[in-house]
């Protein structure tokens, strides 16, 4: 019989492949492979989340006010301006549905994240990747390269695996660069890891062509509830709404999240900590021989000689007990990419990469 055919792109699309969270036959696993927060989420978030398990019958509110209300009021933004989706992905996704199609191209950089390929392709759109320079996101190439066909380009900031930051003022010059009927996407997910600093939030007040996502999934600790968020210009969030869901978030996420971001207290408490132990393990890493660049985020790019020398000391710390990522699929054989995690944590990867470089395996 012949198959049904799906639209095209669809079939070109790679599985997304997550961060391994078991080693078979290793009991007291540390799992630094998908740059969760290792301190787990405000505990008034969870309380919310009990909390809503006594009204599970009811459906969840369309229009997430109480939730856009609660990140408005803590981010300084706009509650109109907002829409909150299924994770950060869902709003990556929406955005590719609502402004790419087939012919039009969606560009993201290098060594940037994979769901804008597969979201891009998933629409019927045609993905282009930019290079970058030593890691780093390079304006002047997206620039030189977006053209008339270009309908999206995104960026993560600070950037996931490479952990490195541009400046606001770039992101200016691209907005005031790009081709008019393009839309500038900033990919915030480890924002909140950067102090004083909103990843172009308030930027998007004075652009019609810029827009951010954020995450509940990092810095607050609920990739397992699946929330994240878009801000930016109105027409664009009231577009990104007519293709939702109306009950894409469920109550008991909306409740916890809610209660997440109000917690300022404990945000930023994670936040130092993680600051405090990134420094400690770029540090201990380098003694050892592994360099990385000054990461912004809650996790750190090694640097190792070559890929089967990356490879190896992954395979090392996996009898070790200990989960790191692999990002050759991201274009950087020669580098894993670690999570910080609690104190513990960043003193056994520590020791076991020492142990690795010296030999002792
Ligand atoms: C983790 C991550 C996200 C967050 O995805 P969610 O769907 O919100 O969990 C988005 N972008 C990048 C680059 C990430 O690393």
């Amino acid at each position: 019989m012949a198959k049904i055919v799906p639209q095209p792109g669809i079939s070109e699309i790679a599985l997304y492949q997550g961060g391994a969270s078991q080693i078979e036959g290793v009991q007291n696993v540390v799992k630094l492979s998908s740059n969760e927060n290792p301190f787990g989420p405000s505990p008034k978030a969870i309380d919310a989340l009990r909390k809503a398990a006594h009204t599970l019958h009811r459906y969840p509110s369309t229009d997430h006010l109480p939730l856009r209300r609660a990140i408005a009021e803590t981010f300084d933004l706009w509650s109109d301006n907002i829409i909150c989706g299924v994770g950060s992905d869902e709003i990556i996704s929406l955005l590719c549905y609502g402004y790419a199609g087939s012919g039009d191209e969606v560009l993201y950089t290098e060594h940037g994240f994979s769901m804008y390929k597969i979201s891009a392709l998933a629409a019927g759109a045609t993905p282009v990747v930019v290079a970058e320079k030593n890691r780093v996101v390079d304006v002047n190439a997206i620039l030189e390269r977006a053209g008339t066909k270009t309908k999206l380009v995104f960026l993560t900031n600070p950037g996931n695996p490479t952990g490195t930051m541009i400046p606001e003022s770039d992101i200016r010059r691209l907005a005031d660069g790009l081709p008019p009927q393009c839309l500038l996407v900033v990919d915030g997910a480890y924002i909140d890891y950067v102090e004083g600093c909103d990843g172009g939030a308030k930027l998007t007040h004075a652009y019609d062509n810029l827009f951010v996502t954020r995450t509940f999934s990092k810095l607050y600790g609920l990739g397992g509830l699946r929330v994240g968020w878009g801000y930016g210009p109105k027409y664009i969030v009231d577009t990104l709404n007519r293709l939702r869901g109306p009950f894409n978030l469920s109550g008991p996420a909306l409740a916890a999240a809610e209660a997440a971001v109000l917690d300022r207290e404990y945000a930023e408490k994670c936040r130092l900590d993680n600051a405090r132990l990134r420094t400690w393990l770029a540090g201990a890493l380098a003694e050892h021989g592994v360099s990385s660049d000054t990461s912004m985020t809650n996790f750190i790019l090694a640097r190792f000689g070559s890929q089967p020398e990356a490879e190896a000391c992954d395979d090392y710390l996996k009898t070790q007990g200990i989960l790191v990522r692999r990002v050759a699929g991201y274009g950087l054989p020669q580098c894993l990419r670690i999570t910080i995690g609690d104190e513990a944590s960043c003193r056994r990867v520590a020791h076991a990469v020492g142990q690795f470089k010296a030999g002792k395996r």
